[in-house]
């Protein structure tokens, strides 16, 4: 089997390892020039903990969780109002992203082809496989082709039809930068709720920095930089406490993020030879907390069923029996979470959020096949 991969982040590679130990050969082509930096800390929950135990990194990605305690939400005075439990944010492992697509990286560099620096522009399939244009390299053929390219998939684009058809706005514009931890945070967090609008900052890579996150409603989403940066301090004008003094910190920040929140929902994960994993097909939005969970589940499904099954349309509809449940429940969670915006915020409402993902029937623990074991 020959499979070709766009996006060399979470999904991309996980599908790549799981598709090679069931004796796959995989190129991946990601439109960046490396494996992508980025301090953003990033989590694992329930079955997503098994699966890295079973690829052998679960032991190097304990050694490099953040180990960030709980955030406290506080009043435009900086005083405490409430605790925001770490599981909320951290899950059972959080780890700085950079760190989770390195070892991945490493994990899988010698037994798959990375071409960084290309994309895909062009698809067109048959009964035996998918032709592939590359904007650089030349035309190639290969049995199947996966999007693990993200939110804003240039495979699902070319395979599926334009991202409008399939992209839900939650109505909030998500903001996150990494600046001086000048608020000198320890390996935690703080948080400010102003109305419909929050600004959250807490220390990552050992406290030797901070990211700064917003969240804010607009209807319309800038595509610069320039015209996006406007947008975050018209939102926060009016919004006192640390909010002026992360801001300033956002026109040097060279990691600037920002996007519309939205989700991806589609009525199928596959067309004809070509699948979708991990944002690209099923993004639940950072409102959920589950979007790295959710694409290593994928890659795991995705790659056992290719294995297993005796032909891809059986294998692509497995893949979705599986997780169809699981993506919902995320994706309305993140919904929940949304909608407690412009709520004051309470003990009690952080709680409850935490104690949903600890629960032993949380939508955070899977029942998954042992495909290495039905592959033997
Ligand atoms: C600010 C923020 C905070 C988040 N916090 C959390 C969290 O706390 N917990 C959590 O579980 N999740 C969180 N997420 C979500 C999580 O990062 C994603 O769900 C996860 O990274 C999805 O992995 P992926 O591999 O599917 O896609 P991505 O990580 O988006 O990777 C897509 C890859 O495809 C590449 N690519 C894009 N277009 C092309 C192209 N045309 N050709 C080739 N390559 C391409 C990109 O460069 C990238 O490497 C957060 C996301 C954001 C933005």
């Amino acid at each position: 089997m020959n499979v070709l991969i766009s996006g060399a982040s979470v999904a991309g590679p996980a599908l790549a390892y799981w598709l090679h130990r069931n004796g796959a050969r995989v190129t991946i082509v990601e439109r960046a020039d490396a494996v992508r930096p980025g301090g953003l800390p990033i989590d694992f929950r329930g079955t997503a903990m098994r699966v890295l135990d079973e690829m052998g990194i679960l032991a190097e990605l304990r050694s490099r969780a953040t180990g960030s305690g709980d955030t406290a939400v506080v009043d435009a005075d900086g005083n405490r109002i409430a605790t925001m439990p770490r599981e909320i944010f951290g899950g059972d492992l959080e780890v700085p992203k950079e760190d989770l697509t390195r070892i991945l990286y490493d994990l899988t560099k010698d037994d798959t082809e990375y071409v960084f620096g290309d994309t895909i522009t062009a698809l067109t399939q048959d009964t035996d496989g998918v032709r592939v244009e590359f904007e650089h390299a030349p035309p190639s053929t290969f049995d199947f082709v996966v999007g693990a390219d993200g939110l804003h998939s240039r495979v699902r684009a070319l395979a599926f039809g334009p991202e409008t058809g399939f992209t839900h706005s939650m109505g909030y514009a998500f903001t996150a930068f990494s600046m001086p931890n000048y608020l000198n945070l320890e390996h935690s967090g703080l948080s400010h709720v102003a109305g419909d609008r929050s600004v959250n900052v807490g220390a990552i890579r050992n406290n030797t920095e901070a990211m700064a996150f917003f969240m804010f409603p607009a209807p319309d989403v800038p595509r610069n930089r320039e015209a996006q940066e406007q947008a975050v301090r018209t939102a926060y004008e009016h919004v006192g406490w640390e909010a002026p003094n992360l801001l300033a910190a956002m026109s040097a920040a060279t990691d600037f993020y920002f996007d519309e929140l939205s989700q991806i929902v589609m009525p199928t994960w596959s067309t004809g030879r070509v699948a979708l994993v991990g944002d690209a097909g099923y993004c639940a939005s950072p409102m959920s907390g589950r979007g790295t969970s959710q694409a290593l589940l994928g890659a795991y499904v995705l790659a056992g069923e290719l294995s297993t099954q005796d032909s891809h349309e059986k294998a692509f509809a497995e893949y979705e029996h599986a997780l169809r449940d699981y993506v919902a429940a995320n994706q309305e969670m993140a919904r929940q979470a949304r909608d407690m915006f412009g709520l004051t915020p309470t003990q009690e409402m952080f709680d409850a959020m935490a104690a949903a993902g600890t629960d032993d029937d949380s939508s955070d623990n899977v029942t998954l096949k042992d495909y290495v074991r039905l592959a033997q």
